[in-house]
């Protein structure tokens, strides 16, 4: 059985991060398995930009952020083995995976538990109705359109306004489909102010307040749906209903930490959650068993995953070594405004402190932490500006996530989007050259290293 100082079960940005922390905390050996085909996680299927704005002070897609992640990890010296299922892992740490070329045992010395988190289902919030084709998940249906380039609907109600709710709302919105509303159970959205504003508004897709989906119709496929009203108690208030007809209903419910291999080793596991139970050193109710990411508690940033990966990557090193364990960085949650937009008022989205940038009746801006808010607010007031965000295929029909080099104007995004149906990027690491006439490029993730600084 081959050995290993540290192995890590997942390859998204905690499990990487974890795999770097190892490795210079003085692992000798260190591999991450990860089951996907790449590395990254969740980041791969978000191509949208907003993601680190802490850790690299630079507004990235998803894509992007995986490469910078994973080119960490290899730097510091880790094996990434990808395609690799983990399907065994007892309490003394033998590790079993599934692989291309067979069954693979190891013995770690520690073992690091990065599995991600997954969506609830339909089947998790009890929706009368008949059982048609057509309700996906919201990251479920991210991943069919930006990884595997296949479109849900064209007539689609989002059920839930988290985050990811409402940027699949945007997309499916740039792709084509009519977004018929978002419906949210709760008095406020749960996802962030700037996501309702650039999801929502930007598009003019309307949001229900405490409403919900009470009945599913359809043989099939899905042909409408029922929206009620929802009274304090959140019961359907009799009388309110309206049949929405649409061949897609997206369910953005919640995320749950995925552990059925910590379970496997009687790491303890929280109730409600589901995360792993963990000490201040990150280290689970099993001895030489350490935990971050989504898999431990869901963070909404990226950038809160990494710095809790390194430091359950060094740990797992110093327990090898015997040496003492660090306390976990203090549990930060990203500090943006949640909710409903507020009339008059700009969220910074420059970085994490999303501040809240007031025009007072004369015209003054109050609220920004710094310049870059006041340059950021006056230009949303005279001409709002978008990264626009999307995939292409290439000529061999590999599909490329691209993102605009800088803003495009807000009102162009719809007629810039239908002005790239097939067009093909020549190769993966090929930028698109002006395709809009606007004066900027569309680039891969190949390019990222230009992304300027904020
Ligand atoms: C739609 C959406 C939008 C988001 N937007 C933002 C944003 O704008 N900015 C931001 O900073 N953050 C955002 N986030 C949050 C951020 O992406 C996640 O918090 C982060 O990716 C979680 O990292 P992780 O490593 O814990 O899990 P994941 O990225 O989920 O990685 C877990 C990995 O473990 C692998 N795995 C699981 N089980 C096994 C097994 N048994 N064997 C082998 N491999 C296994 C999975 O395949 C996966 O690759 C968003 C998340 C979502 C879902
Ligand atoms: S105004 Fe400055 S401190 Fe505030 S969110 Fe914007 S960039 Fe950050």
């Amino acid at each position: 059985m081959k050995h290993y100082d540290v192995v890590i079960i997942g390859g998204g940005p905690g499990g990487l991060a974890a795999a770097k922390g190892a490795r210079e905390a003085g692992a000798a050996s260190v591999l991450v398995l990860e089951r996907d085909d790449r590395l990254g996680g969740i980041l791969n299927q978000c191509i949208h930009d907003g993601f680190g704005l802490v850790r690299y002070k630079a507004m990235l897609t998803g894509p992007e952020y995986a490469r910078r992640a994973r080119q960490e990890a290899l730097d510091a010296g880790s094996e990434l083995l990808t395609g690799a299922m983990v399907t065994g892992l007892t309490a003394d740490r033998v590790v079993t995976a599934v692989t291309r070329d067979g069954l693979l045992t190891l013995q770690a010395g520690a073992v690091v538990l990065a599995t991600g988190c997954r969506e609830r289902t339909r089947g998790a919030i009890a929706i009368p109705g008949s059982r048609p084709a057509g309700i996906y998940t919201a990251g479920a249906a991210q991943n069919l359109i930006n990884t595997k380039n296949l479109m849900v609907g064209k007539r689609v109600v989002v059920l839930g306004s988290g985050d990811v709710g409402l940027i699949m709302a945007r997309r499916l919105t740039l792709e084509g489909a009519r977004v018929l509303c978002v419906a949210e159970m709760n008095p406020l959205p749960s996802g962030l102010e700037r996501n309702v504003s650039q999801c929502l508004y930007d598009f003019g897709i309307p949001l229900y307040l405490r409403c919900s989906v009470t009945n599913i119709w359809g043989r099939k496929r899905l042909e409408a749906v029922e929206l009620s009203d929802l009274d304090d108690a959140g019961q359907p208030i009799p009388g309110t209903q309206q049949r929405v007809d649409c061949d897609t209903l997206l369910l953005s419910v919640g995320l749950i930490p995925e552990n059925e291999v910590a379970q496997q080793a009687g790491v303890a596991l929280d109730p409600r959650s589901n995360g792993t139970v963990t000490d201040v050193f990150l280290q689970t109710s099993v001895p030489g068993i350490f935990s971050c990411g989504n898999s431990r508690k869901v963070l909404d940033l990226a950038d809160f995953v990494t710095v809790q990966g390194l430091a359950a990557g060094r740990n797992a090193a110093a327990f090898l070594q015997g040496k003492p364990l660090e306390e976990m960085p203090p549990e930060t949650s990203n500090a943006m405004a949640k909710g409903l937009p507020q009339p008059g008022a700009v969220t910074c989205i420059l970085c994490p402190k999303g501040c809240r940038i007031q025009t007072d009746s004369d015209g003054t801006l109050t609220g920004n932490g710094c310049p870059k808010g006041e340059t950021y607010a006056l230009q949303e007031q005279k001409a709002p500006q978008r990264v626009l965000t999307t995939t292409l295929l290439t000529r061999d029909g590999q599909q490329i996530p691209v993102k605009s080099r800088a803003g495009l104007p807000r009102g162009r995004l719809l007629s810039c989007m239908e002005s790239l149906h097939g067009v093909r990027l020549p190769d993966e690491t090929s930028l698109l050259p002006d395709p809009f006439g606007l004066g900027v490029d569309l680039v891969p993730p190949a390019h990222d290293i230009q992304t300027p600084e904020v």
